[in-house]
């Protein structure tokens, strides 16, 4: 078997023995894997997902404790942290992502008119430009302020996949993509803001089955396909998790505060208290990623939305030389 139909399959068995499933009749989701290929081919992180909540959804006491942004590769990408900070020194690592990336790297799938765009832009919204963009979302939800999975996958592959702390930078080499595919946009939109360049490699093997794709492809109309809503994870030496609405799927709609045992394993909170520091300190550590990031979005990365007072007032305060 080629080398990149064992990646996918192994990502799309992985997700079936999670017991992973969609929820209701007519959706269909995106699957993204990270898999560390050094030592014979093996899932490390796998995420399913493509919805994002809405600004006017998170209060800022639960900002650390849901997860705002529910797409797969975001998802794979804290699995990943969750993994690593398990004590696992990964080897090379590659990732399969079932659709193209949200944002940039996968606008020519609107056939929207093109116009020219500098500052951060929402969603849909001027497509065919080259700054940073929003989560696309459905036309009629409300905005979000997540950024573009091709804008994420970016900055990663500048500052390093491993987040603020751990030491040790960590990157993707390559990344498999399945529908949508277009190498140009994957260039334009990820490889030229990014200093490490990705290798970009389609996928053509068999669908993942829950794909907007495989789902039309059973006969159902297009006018009853809905995007999923729930979300999937699991890392390796983890369990897997369901979520709804950024939380555990069954847990109480939080007035106040999110419990831990309502929070996702992956959530900003639960990620730090496998570090053993306090999501805030753990925000604000002074590591190699902090000092990287800082200067990120001072570069191609300036129009970024950062909510961390510290990095904000970094990026406001000082000229990019
Ligand atoms: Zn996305």
């Amino acid at each position: 078997m080629p080398e990149h139909e064992e990646w996918a399959r192994l990502v799309h068995d992985k997700y079936d023995q999670c017991g992973f499933r969609l929820h209701r009749h007519g959706e269909w989701t995106v699957i993204a894997g990270i898999l560390e290929v050094s030592n014979g081919p093996h899932v490390v992180a796998l995420g399913a997902g493509l919805k994002c909540l809405p600004v006017c959804a998170i209060p800022s006491e639960l900002r650390h404790q849901l997860v705002r942004d529910s797409h797969a590769e975001v998802l794979a990408r804290r699995a990943l942290i969750r993994y690593l900070l398990a004590g696992h020194q990964p080897g090379r690592l590659v990732m399969y992502i079932s659709h193209s990336p949200c944002g940039d790297a996968s606008m020519h799938v609107l056939e929207a008119p093109l116009v020219k765009r500098i500052k951060l832009t929402r969603g849909r919204d001027d497509a065919a430009t080259r700054g940073l963009r929003t989560k696309p979302g459905r036309r009629d939800s409300p905005p979000t302020e997540c950024v573009s999975c091709t804008d994420k996958i970016a900055l990663w592959g500048t500052v390093g996949w491993q987040g603020a702390l751990i030491d040790e930078t960590v990157h993707i080499e390559e990344i498999l993509i399945g529908e949508h595919f277009d190498s140009d946009a994957l260039e334009t939109g990820i490889n030229d803001k990014s200093v490490n360049k990705y290798t970009f490699t389609k996928y053509t093997g068999l669908p993942f089955k829950h794909s907007r794709a495989a789902v039309l492809a059973t006969g159902l109309d297009e006018r009853l396909l809905v995007p999923s809503s729930v979300a999937q994870v699991w890392y390796e030496g983890g369990k897997p998790e369901t979520l709804t609405d950024g939380r555990k799927l069954g847990s109480a709609k939080p007035r106040v505060t999110l419990p831990v045992k309502s929070q996702s394993c992956i959530s900003t909170e639960n990620i730090a208290r496998a570090r053993g520091v306090e999501a805030v300190v753990g925000k604000q550590k002074n590591t190699k990623y902090q000092f990287q990031k800082k200067m990120a979005l001072q570069g191609p990365f300036q129009d970024w939305p950062v909510s961390d007072p510290v990095m904000k007032s970094f990026r406001d305060s000082q000229s990019p030389c």
